[in-house]
């Protein structure tokens, strides 16, 4: 569990198996939520007040985000990692995997070929490699990136909050880390060596973010690792916490779920589409204000549903290799499978199909 809480798995465990259909209904009826009403609208319970908390959790985005979503897409620059994260096919071990570090000019014909597509929000992606994705290197690719995208985002290794101040400096302005299982014990068997071991460290990376700076703090856990709704219960006391302690960041919720890796890791609490549903409607509602992403390992149809009730924001067109976008012509060297392989013009198209507005920049870091 998130160390500050003070319930253990099996009581949140027990608490969400009591709640009652009037409990639900309560929270749903409050204009503020707590972390109780999470608890309350995760459980068994809730299941019967789905249609109304799509209703709820609709108003909510609305208020927030108006009829628009925002579109970003994600660029791999590299895929050697350190690491041994036993569910992921660029694990040092799995040898199954073409390995690649992008030079500068691929990563810029790589970043030209997502602009084309009318993307102005970039996601930066890399494995842990410290030979390679120094501070100093991520920084120089921030600074390339950024007299072409409005938005940089960043996703890798966690870094110290001075690594976190020169990054922002160089143009990276939101960042995303998950910390995959809150359960020390299972974050333990998950990451059996290498720097992502650390429990801890990874568990502060959007406080030393946050607190350099960055504008966005993005949070989730991996869903089929552990039992879902103690994860939930955690992620969203991590969300209240760094909500408090970094309150000019906006903090970011995504619910990344397990699909077939070639590496075939088969998790052991697979999560259906119904209780994704039901997870990103609550926390919409808890945490109206928040931004969401919808995870491109969903079926589009899921995908197009869920931006008009709980996502503000989701990834079109993702290439999840070093390379896809157009340097690689041959086999693809994917971290993980998608599931919606669209191209961006269709996830526009379906995204206007629905009454609502494709956003390409909503903030530029270059005025
Ligand atoms: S999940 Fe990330 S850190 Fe772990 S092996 Fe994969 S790329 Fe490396």
């Amino acid at each position: 569990m998130f160390p500050l809480l003070k319930y253990t798995e099996s009581q949140v465990e027990e608490y969400v198996s009591k709640v009652t259909d009037p409990m639900v209904g309560a929270s749903l009826a409050k204009e503020r939520h707590d972390w109780f009403d999470l608890l309350n609208l995760i459980s068994p319970a809730a299941y019967g007040f789905m249609d109304e908390m799509r209703g709820k959790a609709r108003q909510a985005r609305i208020k927030y985000y108006g009829k628009t979503v925002s579109v970003y897409a994600p660029l791999y620059i590299g895929n050697t990692c350190v690491n041994s994260c036993r569910y992921c096919d660029f694990r040092v071990q799995h040898s199954g995997t073409v390995r690649r570090n992008l030079s500068m000019d691929e990563i810029r014909r790589e970043a030209e070929a997502v602009r084309a597509t009318g993307i102005d929000s970039l996601l930066v992606v890399a494995g842990e490699d410290p030979r390679i994705n120094t501070v100093a290197h991520l920084a120089e690719v921030g600074r390339l990136l950024k007299s072409m995208f409005s938005n940089l985002s960043l996703e890798v290794a966690p870094q110290t909050e001075e690594g976190y101040r020169e990054l922002f400096k160089a143009g990276y302005e939101a960042l995303t880390c998950f910390q995959e299982t809150y359960d020390r014990e299972r974050y333990k068997y998950f990451h059996p060596a290498g720097p992502k071991s650390d429990y801890d460290y990874r568990l502060w990376t959007q406080l030393r973010a946050g607190r350099a700076g960055f504008r966005q703090i993005g949070c989730a856990f991996l869903l089929g690792l552990s039992k879902w709704r103690p994860e939930a219960a955690s992620l969203a006391a991590h969300a209240m916490y760094l909500m408090r302690e970094c309150y000019e960041a906006r903090v970011q919720f995504a619910f990344p779920r397990f699909c077939p890796t070639e590496g075939g890791f088969v998790p052991e609490y697979p999560v259906d589409e119904r209780d994704v549903e039901l997870m990103m409607l609550a926390f919409r509602i808890v945490f109206p204000q928040c931004c969401m992403t919808v995870s491109t390992r969903e079926a589009p149809e899921f995908r197009d549903r869920i931006v008009q009730t709980a996502a503000d924001n989701m990834s079109a067109g993702s290439k999840v290799t070093p390379g896809g976008y157009a340097v690689l012509a041959d086999r693809d060297v994917a971290q993980f499978t998608l599931t919606d392989g669209r191209k961006p013009s269709a996830v526009y198209d379906a995204i206007r199909a629905n009454g609502q507005e494709v956003v390409f920049k909503n903030w530029d870091n270059r005025i």
